[in-house]
């Protein structure tokens, strides 16, 4: 099964979306794939304060709704499905969707974004639904009144820190560094928060618990003279220590990074190959912002156009 389309769009934040409003007005009929986590990053967001046109804040899932059906509105033909594997040698580019529909596609912007990392402990795969979560705003809800510990020193572990504290009686944030690397502002909201612990210089070594997280082993300056074992007790422990891009299915064509962020032509979307356009985080190991995603989603697609165009497609 295979079906021809002038513009692709695989991926559904704000970078995905905006493209599709910008490709839909300029009449290129684009058709989005939303791939796992329809609205992306940002649907696990509780509170946006930073994006502008919002002066009271809007919640993560508001907003991508509002960017979908602002896309649906111009035309956009946005569906749910992955792409799983792609053959970019040569336009029209094919990729295949779940596994099994082909899409020809003269063009692609590429907007997949990033997935939250884990510490690679095998503590969070036995416990993983059992204590263990990368997402304080998805599983929150399930420690009230409850002790959890937030791992990470950005400002995702303080947001996440200072959401939890809003919901569980204790948080313990777990930082690798003798100090956070999150703006003064997420920070002064830790560190001002009388249910938040931060934990400078330790690091987790496993979890305890019979079926679920009761507890977590600790290092306290690990290595130095002075190292010390702590075990905290908590029935939640939330990972917030930074995300890896979505490019693995796009690799044997696309230039990437060390880390896989791909590649892009500075101060452009343009990819390694002619037509094919990343935006967002999957190509953003600075700025990482919805607005920022947003803003490249509208270059990606003016490009398309410009693209398009020249080619007389
Ligand atoms: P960051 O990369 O900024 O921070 C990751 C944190 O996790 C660091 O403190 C890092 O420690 C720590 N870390 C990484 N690996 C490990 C490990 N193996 N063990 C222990 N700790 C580890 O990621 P974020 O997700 O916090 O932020 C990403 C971007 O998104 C940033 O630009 C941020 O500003 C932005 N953001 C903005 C928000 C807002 O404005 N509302 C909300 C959330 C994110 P170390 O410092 O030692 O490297």
């Amino acid at each position: 099964m295979t079906e021809k389309v002038r513009c692709l769009i695989i991926g559904s934040g704000p970078a995905g979306y905006t493209a599709a409003i910008y490709a839909s007005r300029a009449n290129l009929s684009p058709v989005l794939y939303e791939g796992m986590q329809p609205g992306g990053q940002l649907t696990t967001t509780n509170e946006v304060e930073n994006f502008p046109g919002y002066p009271e804040g809007i919640t993560g899932p508001e907003l991508m709704e509002d960017l979908k059906k602002q896309a649906e509105r111009f035309g956009a033909d946005i569906r749910f499905g992955m792409a799983t594997a792609t053959d970019l040698s040569a336009a029209p580019y094919k990729v295949t969707i779940d596994g099994e529909k082909v899409i020809e596609a003269e063009t692609i912007i590429i907007s997949t974004g990033a997935t939250a990392k884990y510490l690679g402990l095998p503590d969070e795969q036995k416990y993983a639904g059992s204590g263990v979560s990368a997402c304080a705003t998805c599983d929150g809800f399930f420690y009230r009144k409850r002790k959890v510990a937030v791992v990470g020193g950005g400002d995702t572990a303080c947001e996440e820190a200072t959401y939890l504290a809003g919901l569980a009686d204790k948080v313990f944030l777990i930082v690798r560094k003798p100090f956070l690397r999150a703006s003064k502002i997420m920070q002064e909201r830790v560190l001002t928060n009388p249910k938040i612990e931060v934990l400078f210089e330790h690091e987790t070594l496993g979890l305890t618990g019979n079926m679920v997280v009761e507890g977590a082993d600790l290092v306290k300056r690990r290595g130095q003279t002075d190292e010390e074992k702590v075990h905290i007790a908590i029935d939640g422990f939330f990972l917030a220590i930074g995300h890896k891009p979505n490019s693995d299915v796009f690799k044997p064509w696309i230039e990437t990074d060390e880390v896989g962020y791909i590649k892009t032509v500075p101060g452009t979307p343009q990819t390694n190959i002619p037509g094919v356009f990343a935006a967002g985080d999957v190509a953003d190991p600075h700025y990482r912002q919805a607005i920022t995603a947003a803003g490249s989603g509208c270059q990606a697609a003016i490009e398309v156009e410009r693209y398009l165009s020249e080619k007389s497609l």
